[in-house]
């Protein structure tokens, strides 16, 4: 939600906008006819403090123009970013249900019904087959903007899916996790259950030779790094991506001391062996392709 604030200053009026997530408070405009300004057009980057215009953001696969910072991408955006429009959706027919009856400061089901119009998105997940240039494979996305990108029961059923079918088609399978949050727990076990079914359909890949390439952006916490998005046999980054089971500020406080600089972030876990390359996402197609080339696919 953008919201937008007029301060006088002399002649000049000055508007600062926000937005509910990482984009802070920022001077859009100086002028004189407040009629003139137009809303929600400029963000501020967190990390280099640059203003940066929307359009172009999008246009460079919203990855800051002057610190390469990357912003979260959708998983539609992402999606296109790497297939064009050839995906070929399955999996959809699965919905969420509310099997424990969970109602917390609202029903379970409301707060679906609320992410999927706030996300224009039916779950966390999507995945679907397509070609990569000339390389056909299977994708799936997960999105950190729907319930942080959680795995309930219906994002891990996917994702298993997608598993089986790069396996019986002998396609490679290509996950790009993007999730805060780990399991869902308005759906408890069920949704724990899930490390362990995504687990053992990618192992079920590795003993049929059928390459899995696991894409990790920010964030990628707890139990969905806890199963499928660190079991790749190429594991990627996106720069600078925090990359983890759990938080750095539970880790202190649990074991009463000071983390490295730089703990949990992708060049770290390069440096210690977790993941084997950091790629700049708008190079990520390309890595991608010779990536596939080298596992002779
Ligand atoms: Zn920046």
């Amino acid at each position: 939600m953008i919201i937008g604030i007029y301060l006088g200053f002399g002649n000049w009026d000055l508007e600062f906008s926000t937005t509910e997530r990482s984009e802070e408070a920022v001077p859009l405009f100086f002028s004189t006819k407040k009629k003139d300004i137009p809303h929600g057009l400029w963000l501020k980057c967190p990390d280099c403090g640059g203003i940066l215009f929307k359009k172009t953001l999008r246009e460079n696969l919203r990855v800051c123009p002057k610190c390469a910072y990357h912003f979260t991408l959708g998983a539609r955006e992402r999606i296109s970013s790497l297939l064009g429009k050839d995906f070929k959706e399955f999996s959809q027919g699965i919905k969420t249900a509310n099997p424990l009856n969970f109602t917390a400061v609202k029903d379970y089901r409301e707060k679906i019904a609320e992410e999927q119009k706030k996300t224009e998105l039916d779950e966390a997940c999507l995945v679907g087959e397509g070609h990569l240039d000339n390389k056909k494979v299977i994708l799936a996305v997960t999105d950190s903007r729907f319930m942080m990108g959680s795995m309930g029961s219906v994002v891990g059923e996917r994702i298993t899916q997608a598993a089986e079918r790069a396996k019986s088609k002998k396609i490679p399978l290509v996950i790009v996790s993007g999730s805060g949050g780990g399991a869902r727990m308005q759906e408890g076990m069920l949704s724990l259950m899930q490390m362990a079914k995504t687990s053992a359909a990618i192992s079920k890949l590795d003993t049929s030779s059928i390459p899995f390439i696991s894409i990790l952006t920010n964030p990628t916490m707890a139990g969905v790094l806890a199963s499928f998005a660190s079991l790749g046999d190429v594991i990627i980054a996106e720069p600078r991506a925090l990359i983890g089971f759990t938080g750095p500020r539970v880790i202190e406080q649990t074991i009463r001391q000071k983390l490295p600089a730089g703990f949990q972030k992708s060049e770290f876990l390069l440096q210690h062996g977790l993941i084997d390359m950091i790629v700049d996402r708008r190079k990520l197609k390309g890595v991608l392709k010779q990536v596939l080339e080298c596992l002779n696919i």
